[in-house]
């Protein structure tokens, strides 16, 4: 009994619990005790709140683990001020619809600058660990519903210098006669599709390969967490590898925990949905699945209500999950009801 009992201390340890948080609106030492008695454990900051003094202070003092969150290609404000740097579309747009808006991952000096921005937040302000966001290609998978054709997601990059990188890097020659970026597209992903995807997911895993060599040197014990479109493998005829360019299984070298954003309510899904995505990942990547649910309504007008919430909560924390993150903590404060159902389940 007293073995079994500390096996099972062990586990909850070593399980994440964790929210997602952008701004912090009231008193720090309040916030750190609530998190306590919720049973959080582990805090994805923006870069904002882990320049706050106070707040890295507060969260080592009482053990909850900081990892600061790099939205790595999604950068509205480098893009306002150089349109060039926009990714462009398979059909032949700059990659930005609504909110999402993408740089393309094969511009060096664009990835050069948010490794030295890493490393410099790695240095002064030492985190525990890096969640990697956005790093992967232009997709609004937010907006992607359960039966959306394959073919008629819009993503990206397909500029010159993808396309002639791919050729390059490839060996594999493609006319020059094209009139838009649509028809080469069209053009490479109906002759040379697996090809392209494997170029396409190779250029995200080599920078984040590339990413976690680099800050490991700066500090060997950094942690890494990578956010992941929640499709499964087969969604989307492979959509997570031939649309957003994530190959799980070969990311899962570099990183310690890969967190799909299982939100089932704007995407017309269900608690049972967000088990079966965990599955599906941990078959790719065993060990190291980490799901984020989602708290409040986001693109719709009905609620998430208690017992919906309830019923993700208990699919996301089944095995073999390493956990849960909340999204997010802004969201999440304004809700006793759910703050309820977390400290029971959290608190067993
Ligand atoms: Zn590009």
């Amino acid at each position: 009994m007293a073995l079994l009992l500390s096996c099972n201390t062990e586990k909850m340890h070593q399980q994440i619990h964790g929210v997602k948080i952008y701004t912090i609106s009231g008193d720090i030492d309040s916030l750190v005790t609530e998190w306590l008695d919720l049973g959080i454990n582990t805090a994805f900051v923006s870069e904002e709140i882990a320049e706050n003094t106070v707040f890295r202070a507060k969260a080592k003092e009482n053990g909850i683990a900081v990892f600061i969150i790099e939205p790595v290609f999604f950068n509205p404000e480098v893009l306002k001020k150089d349109s060039s740097l926009y990714a462009i579309t398979n059909e032949g747009n700059i990659a930005k619809s609504d909110w999402v808006e993408f740089v393309c991952p094969s511009n060096r000096n664009y990835r050069d600058s948010i490794l030295l921005k890493l490393e410099k937040d790695v240095r002064v302000l030492k985190p525990d660990g890096i969640s990697l966001d956005f790093i992967r290609h232009f997709v609004y998978w937010e907006m992607v519903g359960p039966e959306q054709p394959a073919d008629s997601i819009e993503h990206g990059c397909f500029c010159n210098r993808c396309v002639s990188g791919f050729s390059k890097e490839t060996d594999i020659a493609l006319p020059d006669t094209f009139t838009s970026i649509s028809g080469r597209a069209s053009y490479i992903l109906s002759h040379f599709k697996d090809e392209w995807t494997a170029w396409k997911c190779g250029l995200i895993t080599a920078f984040v390969e590339k990413i976690t060599t680099d800050l490991n040197s700066v500090d060997p014990d950094l942690k890494f967490n990578l956010h992941a479109v929640p499709w499964r493998s087969d969604d989307y005829e492979g959509g997570i590898r031939t649309i957003a360019g994530q190959d799980f299984a070969a990311l899962s070298q570099y990183v310690d925990y890969i967190s799909p954003m299982c939100y089932a309510f704007m995407l017309y899904r269900d608690g049972p949905w967000v088990a079966s995505v965990v599955e599906n990942l941990d078959k790719q990547a065993p060990g190291m699945i980490l799901p984020s649910i989602q708290v409040r309504q986001e693109y719709r007008t009905d609620q998430v209500s208690d017992k919906v919430f309830e019923s993700y909560l208990q699919d996301a924390l089944k095995a073999p999950s390493q956990g849960v993150i909340f999204w997010s903590w802004e969201h999440l404060e304004k809700e006793p009801g759910k703050k309820k159902i977390i400290r029971a389940y959290l608190n067993p």
